[in-house]
Order: structure tokens, then sequence, then C-alpha cells
């Protein structure tokens, strides 16, 4: 393991939001004269620092901007630096990977330790056409309309103004006919915004398509595999999984739903029951107020293992999270790497419920990922790895502190967290194969007409989310897609989740069976950062690569034994 080397080529203070202030370190790099494998290593090393400075600067604005979406000079200021910072960094960034590319001693280079960074970056220089910047920034804008627009919607329940994410919170209410009204007030106001989004989708569609014939490509789907170093996995099988869930997800999905149906005294499911406890059961409130949601977790984790608890602990230095709900904050929840200081960053919208220690367990999962590979002397080996074993990191420790939720939840609460977490699993590897295939049949039918995506939309929705009863509902099933953002913002990447919430299944199969072993495998891979191609960092953590049919059947089977012994 490489020591934490350090670099002193770029100051930690340099002010990223001017150009010309960070052009004469590319410029720097460019000219300098690399006489030996060692003189390449660091160069290597001094590259990646430039790249984490001018990328903290990037993640620090994306963080100012979110967290108070209401002020026009934070949202200014991240536009600029995408519009004006990263556009003129791209051509000189595929020179520095050229130089790279082209250097005699990169050959020299110890195979083991640099393997995933010269295929990266050979991919990168591959990919690369000048003509393609100006597109890609014109797509980075109208992912900020898409933003913009959505994050505009509010809707009126009983008198009261409400965004989109506290409605949602009233689908969670017993009262059937709140949930319903709620449900369809959020229905309609997306309504009516469909055609805008529509138009902003179909103008994105082209361009992408362009992106990749630029490139060579023959269509946007083999570019994206390219784009986001799927080097090891391809469409088909991506395809193989959507038959595996097919086969083994979408019968247990029924089985759950019917069960549903049942509890709550109804013939059918409405979209509008899927969220509600179905034996009437207030929602669940583990916690009040962000420091209460801290302390628990740091409790649970400290009581998971004791390493990660003190992982958890350095969190709290006062900087690294952005946890309450406030007017003017962005929805959901995320973790960032402020890459230069090698620190996470977590920001989320916690108001107390369930859903929101959720998604603490996994953002500080996202977090243990960034500190357990800060080690790495290289910027790419820390930060450069997919989402595919990302994921793996957040979504297990969804799973693995189900033994240490008493900071949050009675024995008996503890059970209904279990099943509606497990029953969520069950619902999301669905919608991720829908989306997935979704996206395959769009960008392999560049020329497809509206009418032709919302029958194929349908035709998904059928195959991969039956047993919810959309009568009379048609036109808002026919936009449903629309409210998830990666199909506008970030194409193609979804199937990630699905391949990671089966690493995660596993390693909580492992966990069963010993729980130090599946804690030091846990550890071992996340470690690894991104310095090893996916298949082994997934070994390392003693998993298959391998997301096919007879993986998703052996986590259903553990996933349906589980929630067999719980109860309703
Ligand atoms: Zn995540």
């Amino acid at each position: 393991m490489t020591q934490a080397a350090t670099s002193e080529f770029v100051p930690a203070d340099l002010d990223c939001s001017v150009f010309d202030n960070i052009k004469p370190y590319y410029e720097r790099l460019l000219a300098r004269d690399i006489n030996s494998p060692a003189e390449l290593e660091q160069w290597l090393i001094d590259y990646g620092e430039l790249e984490a400075t001018v990328g903290e600067a990037h993640t620090l604005r994306y963080v100012a901007m979110t967290c108070q979406t209401d002020d026009p000079e934070t949202a200014q200021a991240y536009r600029d630096f995408e519009e004006k910072v990263v556009p003129q960094i791209k051509p000189l960034a595929f020179s520095l990977n050229k130089k790279f590319v082209d250097c005699p001693h990169r050959r020299e280079l110890d195979a083991e330790r640099y393997t995933v960074l010269d295929r990266d970056t050979a991919n990168e220089v591959e990919l690369f056409r000048e003509e393609n910047v100006a597109l890609e920034t014109e797509l980075s804008g109208l992912s900020q309309d898409y933003g913009t627009i959505c994050g505009a919607m509010t809707v009126t329940v009983d008198g009261e103004e409400l965004t989109m994410p506290q409605a949602g919170k009233l689908l969670e209410e017993t009262d059937a006919n709140l949930r319903e009204r709620a449900w369809r007030v959020v229905a309609e106001r997306r309504l009516q915004d469909a055609e805008k989004l529509r138009q902003i989708y179909d103008k994105m569609r082209p361009l992408r398509q362009r992106i990749a014939r630029n490139a060579g490509f023959e269509n946007f789907r083999d570019y994206a595999f390219r784009a986001l170093r799927r080097f090891d996995y391809t469409p088909a099988m991506c395809e193989a999984f959507h038959a595996g869930v097919e086969t083994h997800v979408v019968p247990l999905r029924r089985q759950i739903l019917a069960e549903r149906a049942q509890a709550m005294g109804t013939n059918s499911v409405r979209p509008w029951d899927l969220a509600v406890d179905p034996l009437g059961r207030a929602p669940l409130r583990p916690f009040e107020g962000a420091e209460e949601l801290v302390e628990g977790a740091h409790q649970v984790f400290a009581k998971l293992d004791e390493s990660l608890g003190e992982l958890f602990a350095e969190l709290r230095d006062g900087t690294s999270l952005d946890l309450e709900s406030r007017k003017g904050k962005a929805p959901g929840g995320y973790q960032a790497t402020r890459y230069r200081q090698r620190k996470p960053f977590i920001f989320m919208n916690a108001a107390g419920t369930a859903r929101d220690v959720e998604t603490m367990l996994h953002e500080a999962g996202h977090a243990f990922h960034t500190m357990l590979s800060r080690h790495d002397a290289l910027n790419h080996y820390r930060n450069g790895y997919g989402s595919e074993i990302a994921e793996v990191a957040s979504m297990t420790m969804e799973l693995l502190t189900y033994d240490f939720m008493d900071p949050f939840y009675s024995e008996e609460e503890n059970l209904r967290h279990r099943r509606k977490h497990l029953e969520g699993i069950v619902q999301v590897l669905c919608w991720i194969a829908q989306i997935d295939a979704f996206q395959h049949w769009i960008y392999t039918n560049p020329e497809h007409t509206t009418a032709e995506r919302d029958r194929a939309w349908l035709e998904l929705d059928e195959r991969f989310s039956p047993g919810v009863d959309w009568s009379g509902l048609g036109d808002f099933r026919r936009e449903y897609w629309q409210r998830q953002l990666h199909l506008f913002e970030v194409p193609f990447y979804y199937i990630e989740y699905g391949i990671a919430q089966l690493g995660a299944l596993q390693l909580w199969g492992q966990y069963k069976e010993g729980a130090n072993g599946a804690l030091a495998n846990y550890r071992r891979a996340l470690s690894l950062g991104g310095s090893k191609p996916l298949p082994e960092l997934f070994g390392a953590a003693d998993l298959p690569f391998d997301f096919g049919p007879e993986v998703i059947g052996r986590c259903m089977a553990t996933v349906k034994e589980e929630l067999d012994s719980l109860p309703a």
C-alpha cells in the first residue's frame, strides 16, 4: 500500500473560480520534462493534486448551491464554474492525458499498481473530442434547467404550501383520503410541467447522439458504456439483469403488494398506498433534530464496529455535516468529497423520519469509503471508483446495522424498520431494471417519436411494476419517468445501484455467517479505493462480480426468508 504522499505542487488556498489562476499549473505540467518512471510517478501525483484542488472547488460550489437554492449568487457561482472554468479545463486535461499516454516511461511503470489509471487515462484520450466540449456544456445547462424546474415545484394541500418532498411525506399518513389528495396534487403539479421537461429531454437526446457519433460510436449507449468506464460488463449483462429481476424479484414484489392489499383490507393497491404502514400504525419518528440523528448514528456504528465508530466520530468536526431541513435547501441527501482535504461532506434534509435514518447510515457508508481510501497518493485511486462499488459501501451499512438500531427504535419498531427496508430493496430493484431497460431502449432507438416512447415506458411498467392499480391515472403513469433525475442529468448511470445492491445483500449474507469476516471484507474492499478493476474490488470483499439471474435468485431467497420471519 502506498504511503500518503503529499504534493506541494498546488497551494491549498488557490482561488479556482478564475480560470487564469488555474491555467499556469496545467501549463507547468504540460511543459515538465519527464525523464524516468519515478519522475512520471511524481508527475501523476502532482496532476492528481491539481485535479483534487479544482475538483474540491467545484464540489464546494455545488454544496453551497444546494444548501441555499434561493440565493441567486450561489447558483450563479456554480453556473459560472460549469460554464467558464470546466470547459476550459477539458482540453488541457486532454493534453495532459495525452502526454501521459505518449510518455515513453509509461510502459515502465509497475503494471500491478498502474493498470487502472493507465486504462482509464487511455480511455479518456480515445473518447475526447474538442467539438464535444461545447455540447457537454449545453447539456450541463439543460440539466440545471431540469433541476430548477423541479426545484421550483410546490403544491398546496389543505391550505398549506408544501415542497414536493414535504408533500411526499404525506403518503405515509394513515388517512387514505389525505394520501390520495396529496398524491394527486403532486401528480397534477408535475403534469403541468411535463411538456417543458419533455422538451428538455428531447433537446438532450440528439445532443448525446451527436457526442457519441463524434467519438466514433454508432449510438449513445455504446458511447456511455465506455465513458462510464464499464470495462467489466456489457449491455448483454444488463439485459441478463433485467431478465433476472423479472424472474426472481417481480414475483416477490407482487406477493408483497398482495399482502399489503390484504393487510389494508382493500382489493387493490393504488399508487398512494405504497408508503403507508399497511396496518395503519403511525409513521416511525426515530429522532428529533439533527443532533439526535448524529448521536444516534454514532452509537449505531460504534456498536457495529469500533473502527467504523471512530471514523464516524471524525464527521462530527463541525464542517462535515449539514443535515437539518430548512427552507431553500435542495431536496435529497448526498455525500460529496472534498478531494483536496481528503474529507467527506454529508448533505441531508433530516425531518425526523425513518427514511432520514436510512439516508444517514447510507451516506455514512460513502463517507467511510472516502476515509478508508484517503491514504492513496493518487487522486485517481482515492476518488476515481465507480458507483458499482461505492454503493456497496453505502448500502451495506443500511443492512449490517439492523441489530444496533436501539438508539432509534424499540425492538418492535426495529422489526417494522427491517420489513420496510427489505420491501424497499425489492421495489427498488424492479425500478432499477425498469429505468435501465428504458434507457437501453431510448438510446438504441434514437429516432423514436414521443408516442413510441410512451408505449415503451408503459410496456416496461407492466413488466417491472405490476400489481399497482393505475386505473383512471393513465396520464400520470405515462409521465412518471420524468421524476427520475438520472434520465436527465446522468444518462445510463443507474444500474450501478442494482449491481451494488446485490453486492450489499451478499455482504449481509456473509455478516450473518460471521460478523468479523464480513466487516474485514468490507473494509478491505473500501480501502482499495479505485485502485483495482471492479471484479478485483468485489473480490476483495469476497463477492463475485456478477449480477445475473443466479445471483439475483440467491439474494431474493435471503430476502424472502428474512421477510417471512418478520411480523407484518
Ligand atoms: Zn449512495
